[in-house]
């Protein structure tokens, strides 16, 4: 048996419940982990709400983890126990003890990083390296404004980018967090709480407007990104929480692109390219995530509060 959160009712961080259950078994192609750090992400939060499409009742949450290989299925190659390992696609739920996750979406862990920056991996450098090089097609020399970037998407982006050769210019809501952007590798960071703190882009891009720009608050942000960015330039939806009034005429003068980005519609194979792309940058130290705060397992309830506050600074992660 082992410790797992378990859902059994959509609502409120309450029904977050810390239980007892049985340890998964790898099936076939499966790799049964020993979770030791858990990425907590916005996502898990609407899904406990009921909002993402309804799950099958009792839930455990949680795509992303690191630990080591335990076990693995029939068929299963290349994988030994005690192998590190991230993941970002559990089958079973990452809020727990042990997970069961494809080995196709099971990667290394290079030793430089910790179990909990292995649990920062999954979702957000994914969603920013998605982001980046499948849907804004970015190249070396254009500008990116990455619009709410002292969150767990943010960083990675901000780190990407740096990689890539990208002129970056990032926003966050608190001075902890624009210090973080900054030491990350921003070339400048924006308050996006201070009045009128857009103004400032026009200039920071030459007068041309960021070529990319990678959107974490859609819904407040929007229509002001379709007066900023460039020429043909590509906005990236990439969270979003409500409707928005934009004036299309601002991306037609500017023949200006926007493309939405849900990570789950990726296929396997442009899931394949991301987590190689992202290899060698983890290996390197061009990629190295950071967490904010760590909260026990049977504190999960805090940190889904947490990770819906204002104030980003950082990856939020679980230790069971
Ligand atoms: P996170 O760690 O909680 O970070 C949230 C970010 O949003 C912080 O940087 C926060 O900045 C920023 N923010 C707050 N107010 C803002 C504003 N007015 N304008 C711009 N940014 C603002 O969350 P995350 O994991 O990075 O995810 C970010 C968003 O993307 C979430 O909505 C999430 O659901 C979504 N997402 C979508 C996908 C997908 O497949 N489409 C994948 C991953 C995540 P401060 O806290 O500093 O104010």
């Amino acid at each position: 048996m082992m410790k797992a959160i378990r859902v059994h009712e959509f609502g409120g961080p309450e029904v977050l419940r810390l239980e007892e259950i049985p340890v998964p078994s790898p099936g076939p192609g499966e790799i049964l982990l020993k979770v030791e750090a858990i990425g907590v992400n916005p996502v898990e939060t609407y899904q406990r709400g009921g909002s993402n499409p309804a799950l099958p009742l009792p839930w455990t949450p949680g795509t992303d983890c690191a630990g080591t290989v335990e076990d693995v299925g029939p068929g299963v190659e290349g994988w030994e126990p005690g192998d590190r390992a991230y993941t970002s696609s559990s089958i079973s739920g990452t809020y727990a003890m042990w997970t069961v996750a494809p080995a196709a979406a099971t990667h290394r862990l290079p030793d430089r990083l910790s179990a909990e920056q292995g649990a920062a991996i999954g979702i957000p450098y994914a969603t920013a390296w998605r982001a980046l090089v499948q849907r804004a097609d970015a190249r070396a020399g254009e500008s990116v404004l990455i619009h709410g970037a002292s969150g767990g998407v943010g960083l990675a982006a901000v780190q990407i980018g740096r990689a890539l050769g990208l002129h970056v210019i990032a926003t966050a809501g608190s001075p902890a967090g624009a210090d973080l952007v900054r030491a990350e590798g921003a070339d400048h960071v924006l308050d996006h709480t201070a009045a009128g703190y857009l103004d400032a882009v026009p200039e920071l891009t030459g007068g041309a407007g960021p070529a990319i720009i990678l959107e974490m608050l859609a819904n407040r942000n929007l229509g002001h990104d379709a007066r900023l960015v460039a020429k043909r330039g590509r906005i990236i939806v990439i969270g979003c929480r409500g409707p928005v009034e934009i004036n299309p005429r601002d991306l037609m003068v500017r023949e200006a692109d926007v493309r939405g980005l849900l990570l789950f519609n990726a296929t396997a194979e442009e899931l394949a390219a991301v987590h190689t792309g992202l290899a060698e940058g983890l290996a390197s130290g061009s990629l190295t995530p950071v967490i904010s705060r760590s909260f026990p397992l049977a504190e999960a309830a805090h940190a889904h509060t947490a990770v819906l506050a204002p104030g980003a600074s950082g990856k939020i992660v679980l230790l069971p």
